[in-house]
Formats: C-alpha cells, structure tokens, sequence
C-alpha cells in the first residue's frame, strides 16, 4: 500500500505542487541555506506570509557566512513583520554554528543538525529531507491531520499521536524523500485542509475512510486551547520636539531584543491621557490587549531614549508595537 500511496502523492504533487523558492522539484534543494532559512520562517508562520518576506531577506543576507557575521539588530529589522522574534535569534545564531563547528558547510546528518539553536525534531527531519533528500519523514499538523483521517480515527488526538507517526513513516517514500515531504505537505495545505476539505479532488481518496464523510472535519479530534487574556497599558511620550520615547527590551523572553513604547500590564503614569484607542494582538497562549495612553515630557524614562517619528523605522519593533504605531496615528 505504501508505494502506492506515495506513488499517487508524488504524481499529483509533480503537476500540482506549490513552487516555492525553498522546493525543488525532484529531489534535494542544490542550496541547504536556503531551506535552512526557509525552515525557521515557516514555523508558526503561513507559506503565503513568509513569501513576502523571504525574497528580501536573502537578498541581504544571500548566504550563511553573511548571515553570520551580520549583528542580530539587522536581522531583526529583515524578519520585522513575521513576529516570534526568538526564530531570527535561533537563525542568526545557528548561522554562526555553522560557521563555527562545521566550516561554513551544512551538516547533513540528524546528530548535527540538532545542534542548531532552533531545530527540534520536525525541523530536522524536514530540513535533511529537502536539503539533503534523506529519508526523514516530516510529522507536523497538517500531516497528522492527513494521517488521521486516512484511517477515519474519531479518538483525541494525543491517544493517537503515536499510531500517527508510525503511519506517516511508513508511507514515506524513502527514495525521493524531499518531493515526499513536500507532497504531503501540500496536500494538508492545498487539499486535505482543515475545513472543507476537496475530497473529489484528492489524490489518495482511494485510501481514505474519511472521504466526504460528515464528520471529516472533526478529524483529528482537539481539545480546545484556552488563551490567557492580558490587558494593559502602553505610552505613547513625546517630548516637546515631538520625539517619541522607546526602550529596547533586554528582558528575557519572546520580544526580547526588540524596541518597545512603554507598556505595563499596571497603570503607570497618573499624568497619561487615554486615547481611546486600543491595539490588540494574539500570541501563541496570550491574547493581548493594549490601551494606548499619550503624555508629555522632556526627561527620558528609566532606559528610553527619544527618536524622531521617522527615525522609527530604523529601529525593529514585534508586531503588537508597529500595530501600536499605526493605530496611535491613524485619525479617527
Ligand atoms: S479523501 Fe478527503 S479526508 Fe481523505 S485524505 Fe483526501 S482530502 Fe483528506
């Protein structure tokens, strides 16, 4: 069953699969840093996002000796907009290991490739299969998905995690392991998506127990995960010039690194005036929402430092701060 599984995978995949800048059709990616960067922008990232991003930044950064010895603010101002700003750190890092430990030449086996900052298990396993064609077989959501609903499993999804995997290994085509990995991830993406899925237009119905079944898009069955709300409080001050004040953030965590107004979780200016204005933006297990307060002064706050307005740009801030810029100057 398994060969011709991938078999009718690897057909429809050959006519039509995406064509990414990170793919090539048949076999192995002739250049590994492209995957290599392609790897850590696609986690928790759309491909359609990381398109826009992608082009750009290798252009700057055209290769890992580059990447290496570029400072990490640069970096950062390259990967502004993708957000999880702990990825660019893990590339930027990771850059330097390759460089460091294995001569400016890509490892190519699963030993050595977890040593990079940044890849754990489903991105090692994908980046040896189509930076290096190895056999690896690659287990994300989507394929999980694919997984489940080939044998029609209704059970909760973490009973059936380890049948899953053992599955997706054995229909893994060992042979032409980088178009398998992309074919099976198309398929989640294009075909077998979470809702409404084009059963009539899949090429492996045939092996399929959920096929048009009305419950498909309950397969695989997830426990709901529930975010914590944060609400708080960021400062838009400016000084009499009307330059505004940002800190960099050098607290440990997900936006560390970065630029930032200040912000509180508490109030922290009895002067402040509320805008009315809010900005709100989801993290992984946070959904955050920010009041925007604005004041005036001319002595620096703790360890800001005050920027003209179009200097801005200069500077690279997450997501939920350059929402705070638009939404601050946006009349209305
Ligand atoms: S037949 Fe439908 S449910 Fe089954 S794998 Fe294909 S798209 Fe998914």
């Amino acid at each position: 069953m398994s060969q011709k599984f991938s078999t009718l995978l690897l057909k429809w995949y050959a006519q039509c699969g995406r064509d990414l800048p990170w793919r090539h059709k048949g076999g192995a990616h002739p250049n590994p840093y492209i995957v290599f960067v392609s790897e850590l922008m696609l986690q928790q990232t759309t491909v359609k996002t990381v398109l826009s991003y992608f082009d750009r930044f290798i252009k700057r950064f055209g290769d890992v000796k580059t990447l290496a010895e570029a400072p990490l603010e640069e970096v950062y101002l390259y990967w502004q907009g993708l957000g999880y700003y702990t990825r660019a750190k893990s590339l930027h890092q990771s850059a330097q290991t390759v460089m460091s430990d294995f001569g400016g030449r890509f490892p190519n086996t699963r030993e050595d490739v977890s040593k990079l900052k940044g890849f754990g298990p489903y991105t090692v396993a994908s980046f040896l299969a189509l930076a290096f064609n190895q056999p690896e077989t690659v287990v994300d959501g989507n394929v999980m998905r694919i997984m489940a609903r080939l044998d029609h499993l209704t059970s909760p999804l973490d009973e059936v995690l380890p049948f899953l995997r053992r599955k997706a290994e054995s229909l893994t085509d060992p042979n032409n392991a980088a178009d398998y990995a992309s074919a099976i991830m198309d398929l989640g993406a294009t075909v077998c998506t979470k809702t409404k899925p084009k059963c009539d237009a899949c090429p492996v119905r045939v092996f399929c127990k959920s096929k048009s079944s009305v419950d498909v898009e309950q397969i695989p069955m997830r426990k709901k995960m529930t975010k914590k709300r944060v609400e708080g409080y960021v400062y838009i001050v400016q000084n009499t010039q009307g330059e505004v004040l940002i800190r960099k953030r050098c607290e440990p965590g997900l936006l560390s690194g970065l630029y930032e107004f200040l912000w509180s979780e508490k109030p922290l200016f009895d002067e402040a005036v509320d805008t009315k204005k809010t900005v709100s933006h989801i993290f992984t297990h946070i959904d955050m929402t920010l009041k925007i307060y604005e004041m005036t002064t001319d002595t620096p706050i703790g360890d800001g430092f005050f920027v003209p307005w179009d200097k801005l740009s200069e500077y690279a801030f997450s997501t939920l701060m350059q929402k705070v810029i638009q939404k601050y100057n946006h009349k209305g």
